[in-house]
């Protein structure tokens, strides 16, 4: 396998959006960030480019406005003058939203900026021949491509060009990514099938075994006796296990055990090199061929976007997970200590 290509910001021309129109669609986690972004590294580099933001009357609106922005509701008039219009509404929104306002109202030779790449993986816009279409899909959310952004760190970012209608949707991909920040640390070259198989799969295979393993080893700790308090803590909300990953980014997945006692080195090492795979891969495989590149998940999926009943069974799916043991005793936990090891700590201080 190939190494991606990496760009940073001289790989990008920002002149190339020189007096072009930047629309946003959606001002919300995404939006914000990026528009904000946008606007710092057009006033920068010294590039006249007018940003426009398209949002719902309510409070999201307001807040572009409170940030300077120029506010429209007008999504069919704004989408016709713009040369670059990123959709960040959410995915299950977009092609309902795109398909009725946006695609029909594009100017040709316009570009569509995709965060994610569930929709075009998927064909669920009807992208008219003659637009561009990118991906810059940050690997962080909203507050962190801004903060981040600020701060001169940079943050990872997949970049793509699905759709190249004027043959020079590359260079405009890399500015557009330069636009929004997503080059100072370097954007990886990617593509929407393979953002959409990785994220997937992440939330589809990986979280979910995480989910179960943590709730099993609750389950059965506690049915030997070890109290919620000593659980809650040894499990997550210590904030341990948040800097090991931490470690692993900074030092290496497994190199970071070095940080650990002997015992646990060998307890860790010996019990995963033990631990036959096989099952975890059939099921993982199952999940990546059928649920997600089969198309399975996102049929479901939109089928209960459609019929309303999506954020009913969110809810239900919420109401289930409660009730397991680690979600009541997180819970007694909770009241007692507060939502946080920083607030159980100043609960204690306070008593000194
Ligand atoms: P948010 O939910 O934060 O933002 C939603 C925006 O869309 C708001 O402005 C909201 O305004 C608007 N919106 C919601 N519903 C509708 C509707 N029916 N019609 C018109 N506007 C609507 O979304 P995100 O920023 O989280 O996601 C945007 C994109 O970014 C997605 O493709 C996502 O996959 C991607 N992404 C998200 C990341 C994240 O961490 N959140 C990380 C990387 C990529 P209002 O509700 O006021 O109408």
């Amino acid at each position: 396998m190939a190494p991606a290509n990496i760009f940073y910001d001289d790989d990008a021309d920002i002149s190339l959006l020189k007096g072009k129109t930047i629309l946003f669609i959606g001002y919300g986690n995404q939006g914000r960030a990026q528009a904000l972004n946008f606007r710092d590294t057009l006033n920068y580099t010294k590039t006249d480019a007018t940003i426009l933001i398209a949002n719902l009357k309510d409070s999201y609106a307001d807040r572009a406005h409170e940030d300077g922005f120029e506010v429209t509701q007008d999504w069919a008039k704004a989408t016709s003058l713009a040369d670059v219009i990123f959709l960040l509404v959410p995915d299950q929104v977009q092609p309902e939203l795109f398909n009725s306002k946006i695609g029909p109202s594009m100017k040709p030779g316009a570009t569509v900026v995709i965060a994610s790449g569930y929709n075009v993986f998927y064909k669920l816009l009807d992208v008219p021949k003659e637009a561009n279409v990118v991906m810059a899909a940050p690997r962080m959310i909203g507050t962190s491509v801004r903060t981040r952004f600020v701060s001169n760190a940079g943050y990872p970012c997949f970049v793509s060009v699905e759709q190249d209608a004027t043959g020079n949707a590359h260079e405009l991909a890399l500015a557009i990514s330069r636009g929004i920040g997503a080059t100072k640390a370097g954007a990886i070259e990617s593509s929407a099938r393979e953002e959409t198989l990785i994220d997937l799969f992440a939330e589809q295979a990986l979280w979910p075994t995480v989910i179960n393993a943590f709730t099993e080893a609750y389950k059965l700790l506690q049915a030997n006796g070890c109290s919620n308090e000593a659980l809650v803590h040894e499990l997550y909300y210590s904030m341990e296990p948040a800097e090991i990953f931490e470690k692993c980014a900074e030092d290496g997945f497994v190199k970071q055990l070095v940080y650990h006692s002997k015992v646990s080195q060998f307890g860790q090492l010996n019990g995963a090199l033990s631990l036959d795979g096989s099952e975890f891969a059939s099921r993982f495989e199952r999940v990546l061929k059928h649920q997600i590149i089969e198309g399975e998940f996102m049929r479901n999926f939109s089928k209960m976007e459609k019929s309303g009943t999506l954020d009913k069974e969110i809810e239900l799916l919420f109401e289930t997970a409660g009730k397991t043991e680690l979600a009541v005793g997180e819970k007694l936990v909770f009241e007692r200590l507060g939502h946080s090891y920083g607030a159980a700590v100043g609960k204690a201080n306070d008593r000194h």
